[in-house]
C-alpha cells in the first residue's frame, strides 16, 4: 500500500467511529471520500443525503444524477477526481448544518487535503466554499448574496487553487440556471491538466528565472488557460509579444 493509501485508510477507519457529535445518534454511516488519490482535483461537498446514509456512497441521490450529467458535459468523470464531504454524517432532513458540527468535523476533511493534497479545491455550494475560504484563502465574503460571483472563478491564496461551484442539488430546485452551471463545470476539464503550450511560452521562461509572480502560472498556465489571452492568440495564429500578460495585459518590464 502507498503512502496515500495507508493514511487514508486509518483517517477513515477513525471516521467511522467517530462519535464527536450529534450527527452520529442519526447516521447509518459517516462517509468517506471516494476517487483517486493522486487527483488534481478535490470536489468538497456539504454531507451525505438519505441515499448515500443508506448506501454509503457518495453522490448516489437526485444531486448524484446532476453531478453525472455536469460532468459528462464537461467531458470528464468522477473517477479522475477525488470526492468529499465537509459533514461527513447525513444532516436530518437536509437541515443547515451547525457552527458547532462544522468545527467538529471539518478536522477529516482538513487531514483529507493534507493527505491528497489536491492541485485545485473545488467547494461545492455555499456552505463549504465558505469553510475553504475561511481555513485555505484570505477569508470568505462576508454577505451570502456575493457566493453567486465566487462561484466558477478560479482564486490563488495562501499556495492553494480553489474553485468554487454550485452545488449540484442546486439545479434541482433551480433548473433554470441549468446552461450557466454547464459552463461552469465545464472549467473542470480545463483544470484537470496543464496548458498545452506551458512547455514553450515565455511565461516558464520568466517564471523561472524569478522575473514572473507565481499567481499568473497558477492562476493561467496551470489553472484556467483556456481564458489566458495568450493563449487564445496562439490558437488563433495571431502575433503577440513575449512581454504579454495571460490576462492581455503589457508588461514593458519583462521586455529588458
Ligand atoms: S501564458 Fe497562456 S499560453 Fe502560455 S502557457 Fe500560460 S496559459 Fe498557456
Amino acid at each position: 500500500m502507498n503512502r496515500k493509501k495507508t493514511e487514508i485508510t486509518q483517517l477513515n477507519n477513525l471516521l467511522k467511529q467517530c462519535t464527536q457529535c450529534r450527527l452520529s445518534l442519526t447516521r447509518h454511516h459517516a462517509l468517506c471520500g471516494e476517487g483517486d488519490l493522486n487527483a488534481r482535483l478535490m470536489l468538497v461537498a456539504l454531507s451525505p443525503g438519505e441515499n448515500e446514509d443508506r448506501e454509503n456512497r457518495m453522490f448516489i441521490g437526485p444531486s448524484g444524477k446532476v453531478l453525472d450529467e455536469l460532468l459528462d458535459f464537461a467531458g470528464t468523470e468522477r473517477d479522475s477526481m477525488y470526492m468529499t464531504n465537509l459533514i461527513k454524517c447525513m444532516l436530518p432532513k437536509n437541515r443547515r448544518p451547525k457552527r458547532d458540527e462544522i468545527e467538529t468535523c471539518s478536522r477529516f476533511l482538513d487531514e483529507e487535503i493534507a493527505i491528497v493534497t489536491p492541485h485545485v479545491i473545488v467547494p461545492l455550494g455555499y456552505y463549504t466554499t465558505r469553510y475553504i475560504l475561511t481555513t485555505y484563502a484570505t477569508g470568505p465574503p462576508s454577505a451570502r448574496s456575493d457566493y453567486q460571483a465566487l462561484y466558477g472563478r478560479l482564486l490563488f491564496a495562501q499556495s492553494q487553487k480553489i474553485f468554487p461551484l454550485p452545488h449540484p442539488a442546486s439545479l434541482i430546485y433551480n433548473p433554470s440556471y441549468k446552461q450557466e452551471t454547464m459552463k461552469k463545470y465545464h472549467k473542470l476539464n480545463v483544470l484537470s491538466h496543464d496548458c498545452k503550450w506551458y512547455p514553450m511560452c515565455p511565461m516558464k521562461r520568466y517564471f523561472e528565472r524569478g522575473r514572473l509572480e507565481r499567481k499568473w502560472i497558477e492562476l493561467y498556465c496551470k489553472g484556467n488557460w483556456e481564458d489566458c489571452v495568450r493563449y487564445q492568440k496562439e490558437e488563433g495564429g495571431i502575433y503577440h509579444p513575449d512581454w504579454m500578460l495571460p490576462d492581455g495585459s503589457i508588461d514593458n518590464g519583462l521586455r529588458q
